[in-house]
């Protein structure tokens, strides 16, 4: 029988037993890296799996592919980012943008990844290397192509300070109104998603126009256009920790004090603005929008630091596991789905930093990470 399946399957059975959240039944095994309802056969042997389990995490905004400089990252590295993230219980990565696709190098103990192809952006609107250097004239056939390298969903960077109008110079979205319409159009027209960085008020009606598919950070948005996001389906990452370091941010642009104002504005408003969000109950995705930092503050410091800002744990742990992967399409605990999960020897809903040690993290039915 076994050898019908490749030796990429994992011949343990488990049993899963314990708290198994998002999922009401209580009968789940693990056979051949796939979840059934069934029970083995009694002659076979089943291993116990106890514990407050989880579909596996998905971080929706990491970047095991980004380079901050000219050279890309290698093939360690990668994996290095990868290994971390699943340390984390991490199972899968949307990578928001990146110059390689870690899909090229990555293991079967290690996340699977929905890559975004490279970022889009502007000349001097983006950091630098980063970006796609892209004309608003040249923006469709950018998308065409970034579409081509993606694995349904790309990433257009929406807002960025403009360094050209000197002292003035603020944070100003990077597109005319009319090129992020047709950008949004031609993505759907080659099924693809399109998710947007945006930090200030100004970019957000266009996006919301347009129909984009995902937001990132989304700081400047007001209670309107939460709702609105909400009503038109459109995932939100907060990045709550990335968010917090906007006083970074204006404290390294002291030659733009009305862009630093306007950082340091938003970061005042900063835990007010995450309650908006959970108020307006908008779609959550979590992200870490970690690289190579990502053993540092990967998706499970994400989450302690958005419940200590004030977001509900239950959304949190949601967003990160079952909600946000129906969020994306992925399976969660239906019949023959991958069996990906994460299990925690604590309630993570009554102490969130049990996130940052799981207990053992399962991809395809593969313990890959036991502790
Ligand atoms: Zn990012």
């Amino acid at each position: 029988m076994m050898n019908e399946y490749s030796s990429k399957v994992s011949s343990h059975v488990y049993r899963l037993r314990g708290d198994l959240r998002g999922f009401w039944g209580d009968d789940v095994w693990i056979v051949d890296g796939k979840i059934t309802y069934s029970p083995p056969a009694s002659n076979v042997a089943t291993k116990e799996v106890n514990g407050y389990i989880y579909p596996g995490l998905v971080d929706a905004h990491t970047h095991p592919g980004a380079s901050y400089t000219e050279q890309l990252v290698n093939d360690a590295e990668i994996h290095r980012r990868l290994d971390a993230s699943a340390s984390l219980g991490v199972t899968h990565i949307r990578d928001c943008g990146g110059q390689r696709d870690a899909n090229d190098v990555r293991r079967e103990d290690q996340p699977k990844v929905i890559h975004c192809g490279q970022h889009i952006a502007r000349h001097k609107r983006y950091i630098r290397y980063l970006g796609i250097d892209t004309e608003p004239e040249e923006l469709v056939k950018q998308v065409q192509y970034q579409c081509s390298k993606a694995d349904g969903w790309i990433k257009i960077v929406g807002d960025w300070i403009d360094r050209s109008n000197g002292e003035q110079s603020d944070l100003e979205p990077l597109w005319p109104r009319q090129a992020i319409l047709d950008a949004v159009a031609a993505a759907h027209d080659l099924n693809t998603k399109v998710t947007v960085h945006t930090f200030a008020h100004a970019t957000i009606n266009d996006l919301l126009d347009a129909g984009v598919d995902g937001i990132e950070h989304g700081t400047g948005m007001t209670w309107d256009q939460l709702v609105q996001a909400r009503e038109q389906g459109i995932l939100i990452t907060p990045t709550v920790n990335q968010v917090s370091r906007f006083p970074e941010f204006a404290a390294d642009a002291s030659k733009y004090p009305v862009y630093a104002k306007h950082m340091l504005d938003m970061d005042a408003r900063r835990r007010a603005h995450l309650a908006m969000m959970v108020d307006a109950k908008v779609h959550f995705l979590m992200g870490s929008d970690t690289s190579f930092d990502v053993n540092k503050r990967g998706l499970p410091y994400e989450l302690c630091d958005a419940v200590s800002q004030g977001m509900p744990v239950d959304v949190a742990m949601g967003a990160a596991s079952f909600e946000g992967r129906r969020r994306l399409g992925l399976t969660t605990w239906e019949e023959g789905a991958a069996a990906d999960f994460v299990v925690y020897t604590a309630d993570p809903l009554k102490e969130i930093s049990t996130v940052l040690s799981p207990r053992c993290v399962f991809i395809d039915g593969i313990c890959v990470r036991e502790s």
